[in-house]
Formats: C-alpha cells, sequence, structure tokens
C-alpha cells in the first residue's frame, strides 16, 4: 500500500493546480493518473481562460456575466469566488511562464468571447490548454510531486454509514496499467477527484475517449450527490465528421456563421440581435439546429463558419491551430473555403457536489475540475470559464486538503440546511439492477464490509476490485462492452441532446436499462494481466451507463427551459418553481431525486434572474 498526506486523481488541469496547492501547503502530495499528465484533456483547450485583468473591467462585470450565462442557476459564493480569483491565478501562470499571446505593448492579449460584456479571454494562440498543462507539469517536476501515471483509478475507499454526511473517505484503489498490479492508496488528510468529463456517453463529441467520467461515476457510488447533471453543453462548432472543437477563439476573433442561403442567421433570422455570432453557446447551438430543422442547412445536416475575411496574416498569428484542425479532420481549407460546423456535446457543467473549497459531503474527499460542480456554471458555462475553474477551485481544493486555513464555504453540501425530496418518474427500474451483492453490477460498491480502520477499509476495497476483475476476466461467455457502450452513446445522442421531450427521455432510460441488463453479460475479452486496455475500458463503460442515466433523470425531473436545457413540453423558464439545483444520490444502488434551492445572493448584491437575451 502508498501513502501519503494528499491523493490527487487525475493531472489535468485541475489535478495539477490542485497538487501544486497542497504541496505549497506543506502535504505530502502524490497524483494518480491513468494518462501521462500532458496527455490529459486540458491539452485540447483552445480558446482561452476568462480574468478581469484590465482596468476598464472588473471581477463583478464578470460575475455578473457568468451568472446571466448561467441563467441564474449558478450560486453566486461560487461564481464570486470564481471571478475574483481568477485574475491572480492568471497572473501566477504568467510568472510561471505561461506563453501567453500578447500586445505590441507586452500586455496579456484578450479576446472577445460568447457572452462576455468585455474582451477578457487570455490565450496562447489557440492552444491555449497546452500551454496550460505544460506550464502547471513543469512546477509538478520542479517541486518533485509523486505522479503514479497510467495507474488508473477504480475506487474509493469510503466507510459506509448510513449517512453520506457521516462518512470518510480514506484513500483510493488503483490498477497499475503496465503491469497489472492493483494497490491502495492510503490519504492521510484527503483525496482529489480531479478526472474530468463524462463526454463520452455521447457519440459526438469534442471529448477525448479517455473522458468517461470515473470520478463522478465512483464519488457518486460512495454516496456524494451528482448535482445539475441534466444540463450538457453543446458546443455549436464542432466539425461534422468527427467532433473535434473549433474554437469560440474564431468568432471572438470575427468569424461568421452563414446558412445554406448565405444567410448571416444569428442577425437575419433574429436569433440574437445584439451580439450575433457571439452569442451564448446554448443559444447558437439551437440556432444552427432549428436552421437545419427547417431546411436551410447544409446537406441537412450542418452550417458553415467563415473566417476567410479575417486574412491569412490574422489566421496564422491567432488561430493557425485551427487551420490545421479543418484541413486534417475535415480536409477544408479554413483560409480559403468556409469550415462545415454543427453542434456537439462539450463540457458537463454538472458533477459531483462539491462548495468553493472543493469539499464534498464526505470527509476528506474533494472534487475540482470539470467532474465536479461548486455551481459555477449552472444551466450554461461560458467559453473561457472553465479553465479559470481548474486553476481557481483546484488550488482552494489543494489548499483545504492539505489542512490550510480556508475561509468557510457559504455552499452547503449534502443533506445539510434545505432541500426538498422528490419522485423520479421513470418507466424502468432505475440504478444497479443485477443481483445483490454482485461485483460487478455495483461497481465494487459494496466493497467495505464495514470497516472504519483506514488500512483495512482499503485492504477490503482492493479485495473487492480484484473480485470485480477476476469476475470480469474468467466469464465463460458473454458480450463485449462496446455493444453496451454504442447503445449508451446512440440513445443519449438520439434523445438527450439539444432538443428534449418526455417522451423520448423516457426511450432512453428504457434504453439505458437494457444496456444495463446487457452489461451483466459483458466479458473481457482480452485476458492479459498488462496493458489490458479491453478491462480498463469495460469498467468505464460502466461510469458511462451510471452517469448517463443520471443526466436523463434530471433532464426528464426538469420540466421548464433553462440554459442548454431545453424541453419541448415546457419552452420557458419557470423561476418560481425551478431556481433549485437537480441532486441525485445513488442510494446504496436505487437513485434518489432530491432538490436544493439555487443562492442569488452573492457579497454585495443579489443576482436578480431577468431574461436572458443576447
Ligand atoms: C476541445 C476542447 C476545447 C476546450 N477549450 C476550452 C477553452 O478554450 N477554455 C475553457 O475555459 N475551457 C475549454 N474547454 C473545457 C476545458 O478544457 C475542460 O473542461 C478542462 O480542461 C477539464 O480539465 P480537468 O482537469 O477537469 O480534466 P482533464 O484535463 O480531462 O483531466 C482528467 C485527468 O483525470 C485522469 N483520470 C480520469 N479518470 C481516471 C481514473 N479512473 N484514474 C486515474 N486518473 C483518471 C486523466 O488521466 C486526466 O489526467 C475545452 C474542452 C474541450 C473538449
Amino acid at each position: 500500500m502508498y501513502e501519503h498526506d494528499v491523493i490527487v486523481v487525475g493531472a489535468g488541469g485541475a489535478g495539477l493546480r490542485a497538487a501544486i496547492a497542497a504541496d505549497e501547503a506543506g502535504a505530502d502530495v502524490a497524483m494518480v493518473t491513468k494518462l501521462h499528465p500532458v496527455r490529459s484533456h486540458t491539452g485540447a483547450a483552445e480558446g482561452g481562460i476568462n480574468a478581469a485583468l484590465r482596468e476598464a473591467d472588473s471581477w463583478e462585470d464578470h460575475a455578473y456575466d457568468t451568472m446571466k450565462g448561467s441563467d441564474y442557476l449558478g450560486d453566486a459564493p461560487a461564481i464570486e469566488t470564481l471571478c475574483k480569483d481568477s485574475p491572480y491565478e492568471v497572473i501566477q501562470l504568467e510568472h510561471w511562464g505561461m506563453a501567453f499571446s500578447r500586445e505590441e505593448d507586452g500586455r496579456v492579449s484578450q479576446r472577445p468571447f460568447g457572452g462576455l460584456s468585455f474582451p477578457r479571454t487570455t490565450y496562447a494562440g489557440a492552444e491555449t490548454g497546452h500551454h496550460l498543462l505544460h506550464t502547471l507539469y513543469e512546477q509538478v517536476v520542479k517541486r518533485g510531486i509523486e505522479v503514479y501515471d497510467e495507474w488508473h483509478v477504480l475506487n474509493l475507499a469510503v466507510t459506509d454509514e448510513e449517512r453520506p454526511e457521516d462518512r470518510t473517505c480514506h484513500g483510493v484503489v488503483a490498477y497499475d496499467v503496465a503491469t497489472g498490479e492493483l494497490s491502495g492508496f492510503k490519504a492521510r488528510d484527503g483525496v482529489i477527484i480531479a478526472t474530468g468529463g463524462p463526454g463520452q456517453a455521447f457519440d459526438h463529441t469534442t471529448n477525448a475517449v479517455s473522458c468517461t467520467g470515473d470520478g463522478q461515476a465512483m464519488a457518486y457510488r460512495a454516496g456524494v450527490p451528482l448535482e445539475d447533471m441534466e444540463f450538457i453543453q453543446f458546443h455549436p462548432t464542432t466539425l461534422p465528421s468527427t467532433g473535434v472543437l473549433i474554437s469560440e477563439g474564431v468568432r471572438g476573433e470575427g468569424g461568421i456563421l452563414y446558412n445554406a442561403e448565405g444567410e448571416r442567421f444569428m442577425f437575419e433570422r433574429g436569433y440574437a440581435n445584439n451580439d450575433g455570432e457571439l452569442a451564448s453557446r446554448d443559444v447558437v447551438s439551437r440556432a444552427e439546429l432549428t436552421e437545419v430543422n427547417e431546411g436551410r442547412g447544409i446537406e441537412d445536416e450542418y452550417v458553415h463558419l467563415d473566417m476567410r475575411h479575417l486574412g491569412e496574416e490574422r489566421i496564422l498569428d491567432r488561430l493557425e491551430n485551427i487551420l490545421h484542425l479543418a484541413e486534417d479532420f475535415e480536409g477544408t481549407d479554413g483560409i480559403e473555403e468556409p469550415m462545415p460546423v454543427k453542434p456537439g456535446q462539450h463540457y458537463a457543467m454538472g458533477g459531483i457536489e462539491t462548495d468553493e473549497n472543493g469539499e464534498t459531503c464526505i470527509t476528506g474527499l474533494y472534487a475540482a475540475g470539470e467532474c465536479a460542480c461548486a455551481s459555477v456554471h449552472g444551466a450554461n458555462r461560458l467559453g473561457g470559464n472553465a479553465l479559470p475553474e481548474l486553476i481557481v477551485l483546484g488550488k482552494r481544493a489543494g489548499y483545504h486538503a492539505a489542512g490550510k486555513e480556508m475561509e468557510p464555504a457559504k455552499v452547503e453540501t449534502g443533506k445539510r440546511g434545505e432541500y426538498e425530496l422528490a419522485e423520479i418518474d421513470s418507466p424502468v427500474e432505475l440504478g444497479e439492477g443485477g443481483s445483490p451483492g454482485d461485483a460487478v453490477a455495483d461497481g465494487g460498491a459494496v466493497a467495505a464490509g464495514g470497516s472504519t480502520d483506514p488500512e483495512t477499509l482499503i485492504e477490503e476495497t482492493v479485495a473487492a476490485e480484484r473480485r470485480r476483475i477476476d469476475e470480469l476476466l474468467t466469464k465463460e461467455e458473454g458480450i463485449h462492452h462496446s455493444e453496451v457502450r454504442s447503445k449508451v452513446q446512440e440513445t443519449m445522442t438520439q434523445h438527450v441532446n439539444v432538443f428534449r421531450e418526455e417522451e423520448g427521455l423516457k426511450q432512453a432510460l428504457r434504453d439505458l436499462r437494457e444496456a444495463r441488463d446487457e452489461y451483466q453479460n459483458v466479458k473481457v475479452m482480452d485476458p492479459s494481466q498488462t496493458f489490458n486496455t479491453d478491462l480498463l475500458q469495460t469498467i468505464e463503460t460502466q461510469n458511462l451507463l451510471d452517469l448517463a442515466e443520471a443526466i436523463t433523470v434530471g433532464a426528464l425531473a426538469r420540466k421548464e427551459f433553462r440554459g442548454a436545457h431545453w424541453r419541448a413540453e415546457a419552452q420557458e423558464r419557470k423561476d418560481d418553481e425551478w431556481l433549485k439545483h437537480t441532486m441525485l444520490s445513488w442510494n446504496d444502488g436505487s437513485p434518489e431525486l432530491w432538490f436544493r434551492p439555487v443562492i442569488l445572493e452573492g457579497e454585495n448584491k443579489t443576482y436578480e434572474p431577468k431574461v436572458r437575451s443576447y
């Protein structure tokens, strides 16, 4: 068994920043990650990092834009923390040597981005995430922080008191991809989950194959509620054949969207009379799909994004990476012709419920980055607001886990304070299914066997994971997990997309139930003990099943149109009824739905919901 003060699971932007902070606070910190840190998906981020750096700008304006962008579902204390701390964190990155794009006078450049009232998106060409990841990883190397890379975390070692709020997390269990060794990692002070989003629940996504939401599924099964899972962002400019992202930076620099009739539809069809292409992402995605659905799409599928008028020099200076992506993945030369684009799954606004210090309701368990939901994005994330979340909230989680004194959080977690229980209107049984105590069916959640002694608990969790792996590897006959995964991705893309309606959502739950039952018969085809990606992907598929179900349950429950969540039956925002977060607890395998009120009271003002127009 390995032992450290703080264990960070995941080494993308959030995990790296958390580890640096925990190290700064004096902890012995280690990172456990299924990919080498610089292969993490943060490296794909293109457009930039929002921070109110200029005198004419302010964190208050950034907070206002973010609350409006969230369609008033963000929690004000979390949003204000994000916007206040972001400038300091960007300057810190600059001091660590991040290669930001600059103005002639040497200042860090900032570009306009959707939904922002000021050009406040700092960037490094169209490769911001790549530079961010390398800058942070350099600091990790410099500080000698231990990295267990290509160790795939399978489960958390959490005590099993009845109420999640009484449980404690003592460590994790991970599988060494190179040797097949299964080992416990004891965390004396805290475990920080920073495992990224669940994009692979959909089949047209900008997310890498590694984005399987593992940490979200593990935390959910350990008892932490998942919050606002129905809010999935569909980015308006992805390449039709692959889902590869064409950054919002293109529209920020002046790129224009056209339909098949050559109309600049964002203005000409009245979708966003002020901001046009730079309206918030949910608005632009719905506009594009409406154009296609009403017969004004190109090849009945996509629209055009044109940047030719920006000129070769500016494109090469600011958007060179976009030229390569369009050429390599779609065969389009962005200097000579418009690029085909359509909406694709891009980001999960919801996730593991945390407060502004990254703490979950389980003692010793933290989360940061895309996997977490401190509620800084609410119903819709503004472009350029995810990377600040990594560096601001990642750092806070690292400090808190390492025991640094912090201001108490204002956002409550777990079933504390005000909440309301609700029924789930599902046509099928949800959750675990399978036979009780079956290690495959419950993802090892019944591992613990009641121990509270940390070492015994971790050993029991290792043993349960060993049983799960043996069961998957030794099954005589069965289906390949990819059949189950395809079913999940297809139903999610068909029914839980930009436009949602009740019968489609119910059909998705039926399909997911079927997929879950089929999962009982999965067999890992590759019997190897080393580099067994078939085994690991089979386990990831189970995570996707749990998360796809959570997304769909939330979407079915929320009978209103807010941010990225549109419902055919209720095409308006209903503030009287729905200014509340959707919470889903695993509840030992029978999911439980409940709601918690949104916090609109900020430090100096209350953010009164207004009509959201751009
Ligand atoms: C194409 C693209 C472009 C984007 N551009 C921008 C942008 O310009 N600006 C912006 O603000 N946002 C952008 N975003 C969003 C933003 O980049 C992501 O939300 C963010 O980078 C996620 O960072 P993370 O640290 O939470 O997760 P990731 O970077 O995905 O890292 C997850 C880490 O967890 C590890 N991990 C996962 N599961 C396990 C496991 N079971 N065991 C061990 N380790 C595990 C992985 O190895 C990895 O190290 C973009 C997103 C995409 C997809």
